[in-house]
């Protein structure tokens, strides 16, 4: 007798071009297609560049400012680094949360911000933010659920939505206020089945930095509609604005807060790969509806940063100076007023708001003063090919025609870019 399955094979293999027995999930294509992924976009961008311009490329479209010489990480945390490896007491498996001292570490440095301590088991260590975001969406995605998220955003969050089928819904970010949160579309896309709203906070891609009295009325509004709050806040403390940064987790006992972070930002070392997820709920809520049983779970089935860079952790947080940090952000506070003024001086392109932290703007595009320009992407496209200047455009984001300028670059290189955007716009302007 013929097993059943084998029948199914040859059905196949009779099927012609259908020879073999698997395919991609197309769960996966509905993901990246949902999405329009930056890094697809930049790599077009890039392509796009004349390999005969002698200019080096102005690169405005990605947030890694490691590349510069100004931004180099501090001394400490490269020591901190090599002596990690050299004690040869982390080259082991670490335990699926992160290993303690480190996540000791990472609680008390958070709890410097809060008014409450953290203790090391609210702490789970992952793999940069990136997984953060990737564990928390997975835990909140029951069947039916959804989130609601920013617009503009950070599409990593929309692409993993898809390929979990978490639903998304949308609210949109005010550009006249300073891009808060509209709340009242917050309230309107709510339902029963809606369980968490993200922000991210200092803002990418909008520069934005959250008042205290802002963040509490999120904190209100998700209570009130029994949802909790996501805050990522991978751009900590990268503030140069009259806004302090005010972590979400201090309105922990209004609303239950999952924060998101990393080191890839304030120490501009994306590559070393370490992030956090911490419950920021001194009511234990989480605790009791199940969800950090779940982010325990989750992790267990997936990897951690590699164990020297969290045996680095502890030294790393407690010993960089203030020298270090306040260097970065006196740079880019520089890079965010040439940013404006440029933006201010070009008719062509608009900035409702001065940006006050994180490494990136958003600027409208006046498209009506422009020839032969349709969209945001034709712009980007043009601009990469005539001027060797990549700038993402904004439907990458959620906001089209519109642009996303990262100013985490070396001012000088910035202040070039910036003269070729002027150059160009002139060059694709409407005669009159
Ligand atoms: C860069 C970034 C991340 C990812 O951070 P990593 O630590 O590099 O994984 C997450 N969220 C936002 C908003 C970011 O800009």
């Amino acid at each position: 007798m013929i097993p059943h399955h084998n029948e199914t094979n040859q059905k196949k293999m009779e099927n012609g071009s259908e020879k073999w027995g698997f395919q991609g999930n197309e769960k996966l294509n509905v993901a990246m297609a949902s999405a329009v992924t930056v890094r697809g976009i930049l790599m077009k961008l890039f392509e796009s560049v004349n390999k005969d311009d002698p200019r080096p490329t102005v690169a405005l479209g990605h947030g890694d400012p490691s590349a510069f010489q100004c931004f180099r990480t501090a001394t400490v945390a490269e020591d901190a680094i090599v002596d990690s490896v050299r004690s040869a007491k982390y080259n082991g498996y670490s335990p699926s949360v992160g290993i303690l001292p480190a996540r000791r570490a990472i609680a008390d440095y958070l709890s410097r911000d809060l008014p409450y301590e953290l203790s090391p088991d609210d702490i789970y260590i992952t793999v940069g933010c990136i997984q953060a975001i990737e564990v928390t969406l997975t835990v909140l995605a029951r069947p039916g659920a959804n989130v609601l998220l920013p617009r503009p955003g950070f599409p990593y969050y929309e692409s993993r939505a898809a390929s979990i089928n978490l639903e998304v819904r949308h609210f949109d970010l005010n550009p006249e206020k300073g891009w808060e949160v509209d709340l009242q579309s917050v309230e309107a896309l709510a339902d029963e089945n809606t369980v968490a709203m993200a922000i991210i906070n200092p803002g990418n891609p909008c520069g934005s930095v959250y008042t205290h009295q802002h963040l509490k009325k999120i904190a209100e509004t998700a209570r009130k509609l029994g949802i909790l709050v996501i805050a990522d806040e991978v751009y900590h403390h990268l503030t140069f604005g009259s806004n302090p940064f005010v972590p979400m987790g201090a309105f922990g006992s209004i609303v239950p807060v999952i924060t998101l972070g990393s080191i890839s930002k304030r120490w501009m070392v994306p590559g070393w790969r370490l992030g956090w997820i911490v419950t920021s709920d001194p009511n234990g809520i989480l605790r009791k509806l199940g969800i950090v049983e779940c982010i325990t779970g989750c992790v267990n089935m997936s990897s951690e940063p590699a164990t020297f860079i969290q045996g680095a952790v502890p030294h790393i947080l407690e010993k960089t100076s203030e020298d270090f940090f306040s260097k970065v952000i006196d740079i880019l506070k520089e890079a965010s007023y040439i940013c404006y003024d440029r933006i201010k001086e070009n008719p062509y392109i608009t900035c409702p708001n001065k940006p006050e932290g994180s490494m990136f703007v958003m600027a409208k595009l006046n498209l009506p003063l422009l020839e032969d320009i349709n969209d945001d992407m034709e712009f980007c496209l043009k601009m990469a090919k005539e001027e060797s200047v990549i700038i993402l455009p904004g439907v990458a984001v959620g906001m089209k025609n519109w642009l996303r300028i990262s100013f985490g670059i070396d001012p000088t290189a910035l202040e070039d870019g910036f003269g070729r955007i002027k150059a160009f716009c002139e060059r694709h302007a409407k005669k009159q």
